[in-house]
């Protein structure tokens, strides 16, 4: 497995499995849940997840999930804005430790930047760290500005910036991605597949059948050769997820990378963030 260095320096895997609209639909759970656990046989065992998705029912299924593997997993939840006050978090923290039926996090993002003072923020995240409920904190949605308020804030290093990143959306790599390289800050990239729009997309479909691969496995790997990028694709069946995790063998010759340059420039000027 391809792993990412942590500013701390523990690593983690750079594919992991993201789970927004889980749990949602009742007759998807059994197929939701072989899908998490066939992610964690191979090896896909950092999982995203957020107070937000499906108001909690996304943490419930990946409790129901790990049971039995937590030590194996490298857990992520990201708290509302709404909820990144000085109490707020401890309260929003605690629910999701119980949903998620474990003792702790091993990352904790402000999911957005939101009203809530940033230092009222931090001041919890490093409660919820001296407590022993989060082991680290991060942030998502955070564009280049906002990263520098962060460091400037002096509470250390996030763990993440986790933003929308993959093939249609390369902004980033105008400022965020430079600037995040240079501090050793990984970018966890979220809608990675675009949500399964760029599936659609002909030009990608032909490509990759010309590699053998599929358009999915193709869009993972262009993400994953990047150094420090954390990748996590949502999928709800474990042939799909097994299908993405061997992206990690679809290696990119240059011509590859020359041809999907061609048909998803890279930005050319600055771009405000974009999120979804
Ligand atoms: P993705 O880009 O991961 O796409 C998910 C969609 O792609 C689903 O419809 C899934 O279908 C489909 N899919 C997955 N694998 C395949 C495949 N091999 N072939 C065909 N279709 C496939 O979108 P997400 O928005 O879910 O992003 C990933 C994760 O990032 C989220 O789940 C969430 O954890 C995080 N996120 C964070 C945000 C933030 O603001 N911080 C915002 C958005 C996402 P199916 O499920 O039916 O298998």
């Amino acid at each position: 497995m391809k792993t990412v260095s942590l500013p701390g320096g523990e690593r983690v895997p750079a594919l992991g499995m993201g789970s927004w609209m889980m749990g949602e639909v009742a007759a998807n759970r059994a197929k939701e849940l072989a899908a998490l656990r066939a992610g964690l046989d191979a090896g896909l065992s950092l999982i995203d997840t957020a107070e937000m998705y499906g108001d909690g029912e996304a943490e419930r299924l990946i409790g129901e999930a790990i049971e039995g593997r937590r030590d194996e997993v490298f857990l992520v939840s990201k708290v509302y804005p709404f909820n990144a006050g000085r109490r707020a978090m401890l309260k929003a923290c605690e629910q999701s430790l119980q949903r998620l039926g474990t003792d702790r996090l091993d990352a904790y993002l402000l999911h957005w930047p939101g009203s809530v003072p940033l230092d009222e923020t931090l001041e919890a995240f490093e409660r919820l760290q001296r407590d022993g409920k989060i082991r680290y904190w991060g942030v998502s949605n955070f564009d280049a500005e906002g990263m520098e308020e962060v460091i400037a804030a002096g509470s250390g290093l996030p763990v993440c910036n986790q933003v929308l990143y993959n093939l249609g959306r390369r902004g980033i790599e105008w400022d965020l991605q430079p600037w995040l390289r240079e501090q050793g800050i990984p970018l966890m990239a979220y809608s990675p597949l675009e949500q399964a729009r760029l599936l659609r997309q002909r030009e990608l479909l032909a490509l990759a059948a010309s590699l053998d691969a599929t358009p999915a496995q193709l869009a993972l790997a262009w993400l994953l050769r990047h150094d420090g990028c954390i990748v996590i694709p949502k999928a709800s069946s474990p042939a799909r997820v097994e299908e993405n995790a061997a992206a990690l063998a679809l290696k990119l010759d240059a011509a590859t990378l020359e041809r999907l340059d061609h048909i998803f420039p890279p930005p050319s000027a600055p771009t405000p963030l974009e999120m979804l």
